[in-house]
């Protein structure tokens, strides 16, 4: 199986993610369905947010994993301007533990920086470990300038995750944000692996790769995000049968080949650009 280590715990590298969830995109119902499909084939994280639907999606996540917490590796992310000192820190945490309805977190995550004091939220971070609350922490859309920073400062390099765009479509963390990452071992997790769907999923080179492999060009590209092990992709869907389809490049690999066809016709960077975020 296809796996990363991430903050102490190997996990399966396909999670799901949740921003569009519980907001009548699909039914709930169907949104909690394809959650537990998720769950039942091995896809054990699951990545939310305080802000996605205003607690909505933590909502709907903490329906579909009643009875199963055990089963999931649950990852949460607070605003920039909810880490501003221990106390509100602990608060957003509360809050999302509260919808979630669990008493902890496997990992949480920085939103985004803007003008957060980053020795706070190391400082906040770590308080909510030592109280259980959190079992490890990380950030996301970081630099290669903000993981630098992050690392001068106390307890900076507890650091689990960078979660970052990364798909077919968006290589840019290739040129410099990859390789450091992997020199500090800090893995990925990749969000909108898929591209947010449309139109990476309609090209023709992807679709000849899925071709070869009698599998979805969807498939293809989780498999290729998540190619190097050390790079977590969390596609999000309200779909079971989509669910299940994900689920099963857990098993699947690229060989040279595929990956050649692939950067043909998706050119890895030339040159460093700033990190692009959705
Ligand atoms: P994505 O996962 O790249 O794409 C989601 C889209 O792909 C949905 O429209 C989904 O539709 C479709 N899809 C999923 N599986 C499919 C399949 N097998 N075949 C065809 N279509 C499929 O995009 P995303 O939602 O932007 O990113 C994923 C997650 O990353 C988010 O949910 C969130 O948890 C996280 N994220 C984090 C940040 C951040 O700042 N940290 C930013 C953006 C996203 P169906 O529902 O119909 O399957």
């Amino acid at each position: 199986m296809n796996t990363v280590a991430i903050g102490g715990q190997t996990v399966p590298a396909i999670g799901m993610g949740s921003w569009h969830l519980g907001q009548g995109r699909h039914s709930d119902s169907e949104e909690e369905a394809a959650l537990r499909m998720g769950i039942t084939q091995g896809l054990k994280v699951i990545d939310t947010a305080e802000m996605y639907g205003g607690g909505r999606s933590e909502q709907l996540i903490g329906r579909a994993i009643a009875g199963q917490r055990d089963k999931v590796y649950l990852v949460s992310k607070i605003y920039p301007w909810h880490a501003t000192d221990n106390a509100a820190i602990g608060q957003a945490c509360a809050d999302s533990l509260q919808r979630l309805k669990t008493d902890h977190l496997d990992l949480y995550l920085l939103h985004w920086r803007a003008d957060a004091n980053l020795q706070t939220v190391v400082s906040g971070f770590e308080q909510l470990r030592g109280a259980g609350k959190i079992r490890a922490w990380g950030v996301s859309n970081f630099d290669v300038d903000d993981m630098q920073d992050l690392f001068a400062i106390d307890n900076g390099n507890h650091c689990a995750t960078n979660q970052v765009l990364y798909n077919l479509g968006n290589r840019n963390i290739e040129f410099a944000l990859q390789p450091w990452c992997l020199q500090h071992n800090i893995p990925i997790m990749a969000y909108s692996p898929l591209g947010s769907g449309n139109p990476l999923l309609r090209q023709a080179a992807l679709a000849q790769v899925a071709s070869k492999h009698q599998t979805a060009p969807a498939a293809i590209a989780l498999a290729w995000v998540i190619r190097n092990g050390h790079t977590l992709a969390i596609p999000e869907s309200g779909e079971p049968a989509h669910v299940q389809e994900n689920s099963r490049v857990l098993s699947l690999t690229l060989d040279a080949d595929d990956l050649a066809a692939l950067d043909r016709a998706f050119a890895p960077p030339t040159d460093r650009q700033p990190l692009s975020m959705l």
